[in-house]
């Protein structure tokens, strides 16, 4: 299994694409980087049949169904699948350009321009290691949640789903900018499925060599094959009315299976804010989210914000979180608000060092992430300060991005532990 992964990524790392081949002009709508969309006429690079909406970088299918379950362990999963149909997208020829006729070729025309050049993005920092191509995208695909016997259909969805190895957007339902549309959406999906390969890599070393921890290779498949890796749901920033934890938050023994636990939520979330972040630098606007879900706005990367728990906070709403609610949702924390700290951090380094060089720092840190990771996830707490000072590892924040971030994880990193800013933040003269 772990072989053929290999083979199979360097035999697809192999394959040329000629650049006059497949090209159209197409017009569509495209955020000016302050979330006001625009029509403009772009060109499209990889297209093997525009009516089928199939190229070499991405294959669209439309209007698939899944079925999914709730587990023992409260993870969703899929119970079957149907891939729905190859599209047929209407144009009208416009001097050359093409113009959709309707609204859905309207949007999988801007979902395939998105996917051509997020993985012309990836590239730059070998984002693209591991994942094979064509990827497989299923627009207005239904998700029916058989929570018990209750059925919800998933609308205003993205999704990136590991088990399958492919991409979901479901149907838009809703006044704001559809997310086939919105760039910084796809990018961030995209993310989890470059991440996701770079786990696997990391981790089928660790099995090779037998490092790999027990209960982190039992939960492999829960940590990867969650039926729907995103939630794109209502507002969830549990501190916005400052409502911040009061207890002293020691922290709790935990079995090394509720260590594993824990750590796959902390892994959840940093999933989610290197997603966030690069939506980000590919959309080149901050709060890219706020255009398609503005409930979500405190995703917002130029928003200062302060993590309010300490690492004993983390592991007790960590827990609390699990209480047969699954890992985005729950009593206290969701994933995408714990990232929303992380992308903070990264989104501050990329202003500081200029925006390849974060994005280079973000991708060594996944796999150093990954490493220690599937070796140590059921043995100790990985808590979100330590991972702070893991991005910081090879190079020490200075100035400005040394007291942002000490003061935003000031609950858990105190004055100087990061390598930086130890007089800032001293307390004084010694009694
Ligand atoms: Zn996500």
């Amino acid at each position: 299994m772990i072989f053929w992964g290999i083979v199979i990524f360097a035999l697809s790392g192999c394959t040329p694409v000629s650049p006059a081949d497949g090209d159209y002009k197409i017009r569509i709508p495209l955020d000016d980087h302050t979330g006001h969309y625009a029509l403009q006429d772009v060109d499209l690079h990889t297209i093997t049949d525009i009516h089928a909406m199939a190229g070499t970088t991405a294959v669209i299918y439309d209007e698939g169904s899944f079925n999914t379950y709730v587990d023992n362990s409260g993870d969703e999963r899929i119970a079957s699948a149907d891939m729905g149909t190859t599209p047929s997208a209407h144009f009208i020829d416009v001097g050359g350009v093409l113009h959709p006729a309707d609204f859905q070729s309207l949007a999988m025309s801007a979902a395939m321009y998105h996917f051509e050049y997020i993985k012309n993005f990836y590239d730059a920092v070998d984002g693209n290691k591991g994942l094979t191509f064509p990827r497989i995208v299923l627009m207005n695909v239904t998700v029916a949640h058989n929570y018990g016997h209750q059925q919800v259909n998933t609308i205003n969805n993205a999704a990136f789903v590991p088990s399958l190895d492919m991409f979901w957007i479901n149907p838009f339902n809703s006044a704001d900018v559809p997310l086939s549309f919105n760039g910084g959406v796809l990018a961030h999906e995209y993310l989890h499925n470059v991440f996701m390969a770079r786990f696997k890599a990391v981790s089928a070393e660790n099995i090779k060599k037998g490092t790999m921890s027990p209960e982190v290779s039992l939960n492999l498949n829960r940590t990867l094959d969650v039926a729907e890796a995103d939630d794109w749901g209502p507002a969830t920033d549990p501190f916005a009315d400052s409502q911040y934890p009061s207890d002293p938050e020691t922290p709790i023994a935990l079995t090394n299976k509720e260590l594993a636990k824990v750590n796959s939520f902390i892994f959840g979330g940093l999933n989610e804010g290197m997603a966030d972040y690069f939506g980000y630098e590919y959309s080149r606007n901050p709060g890219w989210i706020s255009a398609s879900l503005p409930t979500q706005s405190f995703r917002d990367l130029s928003k200062d914000k302060i993590f309010p728990l300490t690492a004993g906070g983390q592991q007790r709403l960590i827990m609390e979180s699990y209480s047969g609610q699954g890992r985005n949702s729950g009593s206290g924390l969701d994933i995408h608000w714990l990232g929303s700290f992380f992308s903070r951090v990264l989104y501050l380094a990329a202003q500081d060092w200029g925006d390849l060089a974060a994005e280079q720092a973000t991708i060594t840190f996944m796999d150093r992430y990954s490493n220690i990771y599937s070796q140590q996830s059921d043995k100790r707490y990985i808590s979100m300060g330590e991972l702070v000072k893991l991005f910081f590892q090879d190079r020490k924040p200075s100035g400005s991005l040394c007291d942002n971030v000490t003061r935003m994880f000031s609950g858990e990193l105190a004055g100087g532990s990061l390598g930086c800013g130890a007089t800032l933040f001293s307390t004084g003269s010694p009694p």
